[in-house]
């Protein structure tokens, strides 16, 4: 049988259950199997580490399959096509997509299967990791939680949670442009400081400096119009005491409840005021990126002319080589990434 080169992988060898995710990961180096017609091998460059992983590495009901034990972790990426067989895409053109972690990968280009399908992306116009930040996933989702379902007006006040992290600075910023006054919810003095220093945002909740509620009533005398969650738990339940008589609560993500839920660690912290929705009339929508992916051709383009014009800062917080990914992973839920959090691939040659 024929070998493609050499690629690493990290595979998921079983589902976490309630254990710490770290022990479930394999660092494998398989070769690529031989091109066959229609299928292209793809040197990926950069790998984004997502918190609705955790959702994929569990078998309960979710958005899309879960990964399968012994399977290449999925992951979103980009990277060249290094060689081709098929019509639909030629050597040298950069695409994004679920490309896995791993270094090399061979994918069906023509004729795809669900979660294969390969988006080209102009490398030319912005570099390629930008694809899977500010003009990537993290953007568009961002800018239909923020623009289609929050629909903030001027002089509306819209409160963002995580909001110094990658979806919640683009849904910040999106909303400060269309006029709102924005107060963003982070953790600690350095990541509140870059929301009012850098992003220009009207005010910053640090939660981590307790008093949430306090915090949030002198920042919010109009109260809130608008609260576009990333976070839920406590500070969902709090946002639920503010908000202003038919406000809209988007509901993102929920990072402080995944490991309850998808690793069964502790219990679920539903929203114990909730029904402020009765008295307030309030709308609260969840949503995914499955639910706008045909609507990309419409965000790409905008947060394309915002980022070139200024009006939109991306931070990207790297960490080099996939065999990090475990520790990488971790990030995320304490916190210690400041920014899209991106893998760069290393390669041998
Ligand atoms: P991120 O904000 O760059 O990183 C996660 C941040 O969440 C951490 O840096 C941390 O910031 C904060 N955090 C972690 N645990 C927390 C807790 N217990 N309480 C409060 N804050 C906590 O990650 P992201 O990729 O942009 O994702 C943000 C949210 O968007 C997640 O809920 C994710 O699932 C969701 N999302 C949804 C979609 C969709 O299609 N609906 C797509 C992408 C992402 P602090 O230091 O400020 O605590």
């Amino acid at each position: 049988m024929v070998h493609g080169p050499e690629a690493t992988q990290i595979r998921m060898m079983d589902y976490p259950g309630t254990g710490p995710a770290r022990d479930v990961w394999k660092v494998t180096n398989d070769d690529t199997p031989a091109l066959e017609t229609g299928q292209v091998l793809v040197r990926i460059d950069w790998v984004s580490v997502d918190p609705g992983m955790s959702g994929w590495i569990t078998n309960k009901r979710s958005y899309m399959p879960p990964v399968m034990p012994g399977g290449v972790m999925r992951a979103f990426g980009v990277g060249e096509v290094i060689e081709s067989r098929a019509n639909s895409l030629k050597q040298g053109e950069w695409v994004t997509g679920f490309l896995g972690l791993q270094s090399k990968a061979v994918f069906t280009a023509d004729n795809p299967a669900p979660f294969e399908e390969l988006r080209k992306i102009p490398v030319d116009f912005a570099p390629p990791n930008l694809f899977l930040s500010g003009l990537g996933m993290t953007g568009y989702t961002a800018y239909f939680g923020m623009m289609d379902i929050g629909r903030p007006k001027p002089g509306e006040t819209v409160v963002v949670s995580a909001a110094s992290g990658a979806v919640g600075s683009v849904a910040a910023q999106l909303a400060k442009n269309s006029g709102a006054r924005v107060i963003g919810v982070a953790g600690g003095q350095e990541k509140c400081g870059y929301l009012i220093d850098e992003l220009g945002l009207d005010g910053a909740i640090d939660y981590k400096a307790g008093d949430i509620r306090g915090q949030l009533k002198s920042l919010t005398p109009d109260r809130v119009d608008v609260y576009f969650d990333n976070v839920g738990g406590d500070i969902l339940d709090e946002l639920f005491l503010r908000m202003k008589y038919r406000g809209r609560i988007v509901v993102c993500g929920g990072i402080s409840q995944y490991n309850s839920q998808s690793r069964g660690q502790g219990q679920i912290k539903g929203p114990s005021n909730y029904l402020t929705m009765v008295a307030q009339s309030l709308t609260m929508r969840g949503f995914t990126m499955k639910d706008y992916m045909d609507r990309v051709p419409e965000a790409l383009p905008l947060l394309a002319k915002a980022w070139s014009e200024g009006q939109l800062k991306f931070r990207e917080h790297v960490v080099e080589g996939i065999e990090k990914f475990p520790d990488t992973f971790e990030m995320l839920f304490d916190g210690r990434n400041h920014g899209k959090l991106l893998i760069k691939v290393q390669h041998a040659s």
